[in-house]
């Protein structure tokens, strides 16, 4: 077995091979900038596959390419809606949630400085934002609702088609980060009905630094990058062609194996959790096993301090995280547990286990056998 075995699949994952192999010509050979495809027969190669990509990515959450607006990552995909509607509109009220990736929430309280108001919605005991309080929360001068599809620490997917429907009927726009669902779970833009759907490659084995914004009606925006016009004039600037050309192919794979790849990662995840219950005492669960992503556990493991359980996992080679890669290193507790009603000393004492492609379950015992171990070890020094 190859070690590290890495369960932090929600921090990022690794490109696959075959990814990597169809991106590797378009950094030398096939660089031409697509744009030039007019004129330069070079450029025409580059353009195909630019619109291949568009294809693949839009085929993956039943949209038409030309609803697909590629950016630098799912940080800017969620920038570029928020902000586009906001820019748009000039002034008005934004209605989020506590829990959402701080891609959305510090981009909501960037809008707040420059005059916008906005309410977070709570997340109850289970991880799940309510639908009441969304719809009490809603103003006159409303002008976008932002829900996560899925939580990336605890994976608690939102009733997201219904908050599009109450949006759309009260005449508001809606965005939802899908960063952490796309590609584990099947997302269709023509159910949901959202106006604005964000992805990001890395989170499926795709490149990082790249991802894309799904627009139902590009006038609903202004741009963030003023340029070139590429992208409809939406994302001005020479498109990274290998990270595209990887982001379709990561899509197109990702679509084949879904069915699959979700059933074996639950049960990789349920196998993981039930022998961490069987063996030590004091383990539960943040968030609801309901209405999950089938890669994510998130545990809190009481007694044990989390950075210490993954410095001593990582002597091991096994890599889990306390909570969102982009709070790593942050002291405070974590944003998302505490919405959900975690003490900070619960929040510090939880762990996240993700789950990817690459994980076996040689490499699920291996990673047990030393959680368990270490769980034992630390208490019986706490004595
Ligand atoms: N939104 C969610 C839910 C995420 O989990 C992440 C990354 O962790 C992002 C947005 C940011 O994506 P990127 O790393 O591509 O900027």
């Amino acid at each position: 077995m190859k070690k590290p075995v890495y369960l932090d699949n929600a921090a990022t994952t690794p490109l696959l091979k075959e990814v990597y192999d169809k991106m590797a010509p378009y950094f030398m050979e096939s660089f031409a900038n697509p744009m030039t495809y007019m004129y330069s027969s070079l450029g025409l190669e580059a353009f195909k596959a630019l619109e291949q990509a568009r294809h693949q990515a839009a085929n993956l959450i039943n949209a038409q390419a030309e609803n697909i607006v590629f950016t630098g990552s799912g940080t800017e995909s969620d920038n570029m809606a928020i902000k586009g509607v906001a820019f748009k509109k000039k002034k008005g009220h934004i209605i989020t949630s506590k829990f959402e990736h701080h891609a959305v929430l510090h981009t909501v309280e960037a809008l707040k400085r420059h005059g916008f108001s906005a309410t977070f919605v709570d997340i109850d005991k289970d991880g799940f934002v309510d639908l009441n309080q969304i719809e009490d929360s809603i103003k006159q001068d409303t002008i976008l609702i932002s829900i996560m599809h899925a939580n990336n620490e605890i994976g608690t997917i939102q009733p997201i088609e219904q908050i599009s429907k109450l949006a759309h009927s009260r005449g508001i726009l809606f965005h939802t980060d899908a960063v952490q669902s796309c590609a584990h779970i099947e997302i269709d833009v023509q159910k949901i009905g959202c106006d604005f759907l964000s992805i990001s490659a890395h989170k499926f084995n795709g490149p990082k630094g790249v991802g894309f914004l799904y627009i139902k009606d590009k006038d609903s925006i202004y741009p963030l990058i003023d340029g070139g016009a590429q992208e409809w004039g939406l994302r001005s600037s020479t498109h990274n062609m290998p990270g595209i050309v990887g982001l379709g192919v990561a899509c197109e794979i990702a679509q084949k194996n879904l069915t699959s790849q979700k059933e074996r990662l639950a049960n990789l995840r349920d196998y993981f959790l039930n022998q961490l219950i069987i063996n030590l005492d004091g383990v539960s669960i943040n968030g609801s096993m309901k209405n999950r992503l089938p890669q994510n556990l998130n545990v809190q493991i009481d007694g044990i301090n989390n950075d210490s359980l993954l410095v001593g996992l990582n002597k091991y080679g096994v890599i889990a995280a306390g909570g969102s890669a982009c709070t790593a290193t942050d002291t405070v507790p974590s944003h998302v547990l505490v919405a959900l009603g975690l003490t900070p000393a619960q929040a510090n004492s939880s762990v996240r286990f993700s789950f990817g492609v690459q994980n076996s379950q040689e490499e699920i015992d291996y990673a047990l056998e030393n959680v368990i171990k270490l769980v034992k070890k630390f208490r019986a020094l706490r004595g």
